[in-house]
């Protein structure tokens, strides 16, 4: 008998088959990207309301369906389905109410009729969500609790995984993701926060960044003079790579490991170490626009403005967080990081540049939380009720960065400094125009602990299986087309088509490299306005 953990991550789900007799992993497999399109929790709500949840909804099963494939077992196996993610995944997964999460406002969700949402914890069977597409008659689904309507499971499995919960010492934990999730802890009281980083935290919308993978770059140290790459190898082991000069591109020695592209910890990793060895004078501008890591892998000035603009909403977050909760800042103690930017990240470069309190006393790693419960729940069920209880005593009060005038403000220095080099006593003097008070020097040293070495630390005997191209098109009739294909010239990501069928003119997207919402240029080029994503539909695969 097999049970199943899925974490429903905004950048990709993971998924692991466990042998339920042993408590032993079997595979792990990953995907390269979200079904949905766009970058952020925003695009995917607002492709559900728009497009419909049905089309959302499905998109995530059809993408389970491909994982559960990959584990090659057979489905009535399977007794048990461990499913964790913020509140829009899982919504989504189990196609059920989403608009309280789109309208913040009462009156617009009492006029809306969807006040008072409940995310509670649910078991239910898996033949609700997948009868007709895949048979799992044996097996149940089960969703944890969220805290509150918006403090979803994510943030619950972020704070039970780690040790944050049972700190007695005020302490911070974040989740870096493309929607970074924190919380922090003082005494009983427990204050929560997200803040919009962006998916360049993840090594996307970036030149040649890509998500955490084998071939990625997580880390560049100092030897000899250059730099030496940290590559994932294929097991998502941070493995030796070649050493190179930034400056020129030249390579000074060459490794079997072979990087593919920079992931957002490798990106965190190149600025701090290029501020530290002096290539950067003034943020963002490198050495001649750019430094080189590889052949054809390089991280431009542009790169920079992205990256500090996910630092820079990430450490605004932390800081309006503190003064939110009336902590001093000198008081925190412990800073723990988790998902996979949080693990793969050296700590030490993270916080010279801001993504984790300077000031903290320590800093503890841990790997993906979200997969972590979903784990533990799927091996033992009963975990589910210590975990009810838990979720209940824990007092939470979400501070919403989107309306806090000091996340506004400290955001506005963080931009300005990222993207002008606004130099540090300006930036003080902002604050204090501000009233807000000032941020504490750096410590000279902190403690750091790793407690895992790779984010999913054990990934089985049978290794890890990346699903690169979900392959999942969405069609919509594009009745008035005059075939100009001014469409197709202006998608960023080649991830549209015009095709005829019986007369008849159709849009296909691919479904995981469109980036949604936030692009939408297709719908804008179109002369004849024939183009509507609200009409999209899956296309039945032949
Ligand atoms: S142009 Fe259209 S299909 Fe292409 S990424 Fe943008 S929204 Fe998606
Ligand atoms: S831009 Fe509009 S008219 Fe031109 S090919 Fe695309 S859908 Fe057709």
């Amino acid at each position: 008998m097999y049970v199943i953990s899925l974490d429903l991550g905004t950048s990709g789900f993971r998924s692991q088959l466990i042998d339920l007799e042993k408590k032993e992993t079997i595979k792990t497999v990953i995907t390269m990207g979200h079904p949905l399109p766009g970058g952020n929790v925003m695009d995917h709500l607002d492709f559900a309301i728009t497009t419909g949840t049905d089309v959302a909804h499905g998109l995530i099963i059809e993408t389970v369906k491909e994982i559960l494939k990959r584990f090659n077992v057979e489905p009535e196996k399977i007794i048990r389905l461990a499913v964790c993610g913020n509140p829009i995944q899982l919504s989504l997964f189990q196609n059920s109410e989403i608009r309280d999460l789109a309208y913040a406002g009462k009156n617009k969700q009492a006029a809306l009729g969807v006040q008072n949402v409940k995310r509670d914890a649910r078991v239910f069977p898996a033949n609700e969500i997948f009868k007709g597409i895949i048979k799992m008659d044996n097996c149940e689904i089960i969703v944890p609790p969220a805290i509150k309507h918006e403090i979803g499971a994510d943030a619950l499995a972020m704070m039970l995984e780690t040790d944050f919960i049972n700190q007695s010492e005020p302490c911070l934990v974040t989740d870096y993701g493309t929607n970074a999730e924190m919380a922090l802890k003082i005494g009983d009281r427990i204050f929560t926060a997200s803040a919009s980083a962006g998916p360049a935290i993840e090594g996307q919308g970036i030149s040649c960044g890509m998500l955490a993978g084998p071939g990625a770059i997580s880390d560049v140290n100092l030897e000899k003079g250059y730099w030496r790459l940290t590559v994932l190898d294929s097991t998502m082991h941070p493995a030796k790579g070649p050493l190179v000069d930034p400056v020129t591109g030249d390579e000074i020695e060459g490794s079997d490991t072979m990087p593919k592209g920079i992931t957002g910890t490798g990106v965190i990793s190149i600025i701090s170490m290029a501020l530290k060895e002096g290539l950067i004078s003034k943020l963002p501008e490198l050495p001649n626009g750019k430094l080189v890591l590889g052949d054809g892998i390089m991280i431009s000035n542009k790169d920079v403005e992205e990256v500090g603009k996910a630092i820079g909403a990430i450490r605004a977050a932390h800081m309006a967080l503190m003064i939110e909760a009336g902590m001093k800042f000198e008081d925190l103690e412990h800073s723990y990081m988790s998902g996979a930017a949080g693990t793969y990240v050296d700590a030490e470069k993270a916080r010279q540049i801001g993504a984790i309190p300077g000031f903290s006393r320590s800093i503890i790693q841990f790997g993906n939380t979200s997969i972590g419960l979903a784990r533990k729940i799927a091996i033992d069920s009963s975990k589910l009720e210590e975990v009810i209880a838990i979720a209940k005593k824990i007092q939470a009060d979400h501070v919403m960065m989107a309306s806090s005038e000091t996340f506004k403000d400290i955001y506005v220095c963080e931009l300005s400094t990222w993207q002008q080099g606004m130099p540090a006593d300006v930036y003080a003097q902002m604050l204090e125009m501000s009233g807000i008070p000032a941020f504490p020097a750096n410590l000279k040293e902190v403690e750091i602990e790793k407690r895992v070495i790779r984010d999913i630390d054990d990934v089985g005997y049978l290794g890890l299986d990346i699903v690169k191209d979900i392959g999942i098109t969405l069609e919509a009739p594009v009745y008035k087309c005059i075939l100009c294909h001014e469409c197709e010239k202006e998608c960023p990501e080649d991830a549209l088509v015009i095709v005829e069928k019986d007369g008849n003119r159709f849009v296909n997207i691919d479904s995981q490299h469109c980036l949604g919402t936030s692009c939408r240029r297709c719908v804008t080029i179109c002369p004849e306005q024939t183009m509507n994503h609200a009409l999209l539909k899956i296309q039945e695969k032949k």
